[in-house]
C-alpha cells in the first residue's frame, strides 16, 4: 500500500503555523513513508473563502518547501461528486431528507433542555416525524445520514491512542443542506476516498469529528484512513496561539527574516521529538520522522529559541541558500548589491552576527552604498583629535597597498601603523570601523576593508579626515 497523506486547509486566510506544522508533519510523514502528498483546499464555503487566502496558502507552502505531488484539488469544483454520493446513500437508505423546519429544531431543542436532556437531533422525535410526512416533494430540505444507533466507533489514533465513542452519542448528521451544498463532514470523506489517502494528520480540533466521519467511510463501502490528531499550539503565555502573540502567519515569519529552513526544524520540534536533538536537517526529519513520537501535550511557542535557530541557520547554512532568502528583504530595503562584493562573501562575514535576515540585510548596506554622515555617538567617541595621525598614516599606506586582501591589510596597514606610532590596536581600529562602515560595530575590520574595497575605503578615510577637522575647527 503505498502511504498517502494530505494537507486540506481551508481558505478563510494566511497560513498560520499550526496549519504549517500540520501541513510538515504530514508531507514529513508521506516522504518518511516513500509515499504521496496531496493539497487540497476546502473551499466549501463560499462566503468565508477568498482566493487572496488560496493564494496566501499556496505561497506559504511554497515558501516553506512543501511541494504537493497531487493538487492542489479544490472542493468547489467537486460538488457534482458529492452529491452524486449523497444520493447513493439516499437511494440506500442511509440517508434521508429531513423537512423540519429551523425554528421547530429551535423548539424541540429547547423542550429538550428544560427538561435536562442532551439537546439533539432526535429523528423519532414525533414532531419530526410529523413534519416528515406532511412535506410535499419539493419542500425545502436537508439530507441527513442515517447514524448507526447501536455499538460504538473505535480507532486507533495514532497519537492519542484508542478512541471509542457510542453511536449513541452521534446525531444523524446533516450532508447536504437546504440550499443544495453539501457539508464539511461529508466531502471530506467522500475526498479522502477518491484521492486514496491512507493517514489523515490534522489537528486535533477534528476530531470530535472523527468518528462521525468513520461511520459515513462505513455507510460508503470505502476504507477507513488511520488517523493522526495533533495536539495545539500555544503562545509562550500557555493561551492558544493568536495574532496577539506576534507572527501566527507564515509569511509574516518570511517578512521578519527567518529562513525556511530554520522555521521547519523549529515547527518539527514543536510537538515532536527525536531523543534531545534539535538541529535535524530536511533529509533527518523525513528519515526519522513517525507519528508515535509527536506529543500529545500541546506545545508552547518560544521565539526566543526560534531566533536562535534561525542565527544558527543562517551561519551553518550554504551562503548561496541564504543569499536566496535574503534578495527578497534587500528587495524590501531597496539594497541593490550589483556595486559591491558578492552576497555569499558578505554572509560569510556578516551572517553569524545576526538572527534574522531583516538585520543582515540592514547591516551590509555599507558594503554596498555610500554615506554621507557617521553614526552619530560612533563618530563622537572614535573620530576626534587624536585619530587623526593613525588615519592618515593608515590612509598612505592603504594606498600604496598592493595586495588588497585581509591579511595584507592586516599586516601592512593595521599592525604596520600601530608598530610606527606605538600605538594599541584599538587606538587605530576603531576610528577606522567607524570611518569604513560609519558605524562602531561590525565584523573584523580587516576583513571589512577587503570586501568594501580599495576605492571606497580611500574615500572613507578622507571623510573621516574631514570630519575630524571640521570638528576640531567647531571647538
Ligand atoms: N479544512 C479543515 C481545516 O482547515 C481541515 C479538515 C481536515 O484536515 O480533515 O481545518
Amino acid at each position: 500500500m503505498t502511504v498517502k497523506t494530505r494537507f486540506a486547509p481551508s481558505p478563510t486566510g494566511y497560513l498560520h503555523v499550526g496549519g504549517a506544522r500540520t501541513a510538515l508533519y504530514s508531507w514529513l510523514f508521506a516522504k518518511n513513508q516513500g509515499g504521496e502528498f496531496v493539497l487540497r483546499i476546502e473551499d466549501t464555503d463560499l462566503e468565508r473563502n477568498s482566493q487572496q487566502a488560496v493564494d496566501a496558502i499556496l505561497e506559504g507552502m511554497q515558501w516553506m518547501g512543501l511541494e504537493w505531488d497531487e493538487g492542489p484539488y479544490f472542493q468547489s469544483k467537486r460538488f457534482d461528486r458529492y452529491n452524486e454520493m449523497v444520493d447513493i446513500l439516499l437511494a440506500q437508505d442511509k440517508a434521508y431528507k429531513c423537512y423540519a423546519s429551523k425554528e421547530l429544531l429551535d423548539e424541540i431543542r429547547a423542550e429538550q433542555e428544560e427538561n435536562k436532556q442532551m439537546p439533539r437531533y432526535d429523528a423519532n422525535h414525533p414532531k419530526i416525524i410529523a413534519a416528515n410526512e406532511a412535506a410535499k416533494d419539493g419542500d425545502p430540505c436537508v439530507v441527513r445520514f442515517r447514524n448507526p444507533t447501536q455499538g460504538s466507533v473505535v480507532f486507533e489514533d495514532q497519537i492519542r491512542g484508542r478512541i471509542e465513542i457510542a453511536n449513541d452519542q452521534l446525531d444523524d448528521l446533516i450532508i447536504r443542506r437546504t440550499d443544495g451544498a453539501p457539508t464539511y463532514n461529508f466531502v471530506v470523506v467522500v475526498d479522502d476516498w477518491d484521492m486514496g489517502i491512507t493517514h489523515v494528520v490534522r489537528g486535533e480540533d477534528h476530531i470530535n469529528n472523527t468518528p462521525r466521519q468513520i461511520n459515513i467511510y462505513k455507510a460508503l463501502g470505502a476504507p477507513v484512513p488511520t488517523f493522526a490528531h495533533c495536539a495545539m499550539i500555544l503562545g509562550d503565555d500557555g493561551a492558544k496561539l493568536s495574532k496577539r502573540h506576534g507572527a501566527v502567519s507564515v509569511m509574516q515569519y518570511r517578512d521578519e527574516g527567518y529562513l525556511p529552513n530554520a522555521l521547519n526544524n523549529y515547527l518539527v520540534r514543536l510537538g515532536w521529538s527525536h531523543g534531545d536533538q534539535e538541529i535535524f536537517s530536511q533529509q533527518e526529519m523525513i528519515e526519522l520522522f513517525t507519528l508515535d513520537a509527536i506529543s500529545k501535550s500541546a506545545s508552547a511557542f518560544n521565539t526566543e529559541k526560534l531566533l536562535w535557530l534561525n542565527n544558527y541557520y543562517i551561519k551553518t547554512s550554504d551562503p548561496e541558500y541564504v543569499a536566496e532568502h535574503l534578495q527578497w528583504h534587500l528587495d524590501n530595503q531597496n539594497l541593490n548589491v550589483e556595486n559591491g562584493p558578492t552576497l555569499t562573501q558578505v554572509i560569510k562575514l556578516v551572517g553569524e552576527r545576526c538572527n534574522t535576515l531583516v538585520e543582515l540585510a540592514e547591516q551590509i548596506r555599507y558594503f554596498y552604498e555610500d554615506f554621507s554622515d557617521f553614526e552619530a555617538g560612533a563618530a563622537k567617541k572614535h573620530l576626534r583629535g587624536v585619530a587623526k595621525g593613525p588615519l592618515e598614516l593608515a590612509l598612505a599606506k592603504v594606498e600604496t597597498l598592493e595586495n588588497w586582501d585581509t591579511v595584507s591589510i592586516k599586516e601592512n596597514v593595521i599592525a604596520a601603523v600601530c608598530a610606527e606610532l606605538d600605538i594599541g590596536m584599538g587606538k587605530l581600529g576603531m576610528p577606522l570601523r567607524v570611518a569604513v562602515t560609519g558605524g562602531g560595530q561590525s565584523p573584523s575590520v580587516d576583513a571589512v576593508m577587503e570586501l568594501v574595497g580599495k576605492e571606497r575605503v580611500i574615500a572613507r578615510i578622507k571623510m573621516a579626515l574631514a570630519f575630524i577637522s571640521q570638528r576640531e575647527a567647531n571647538t
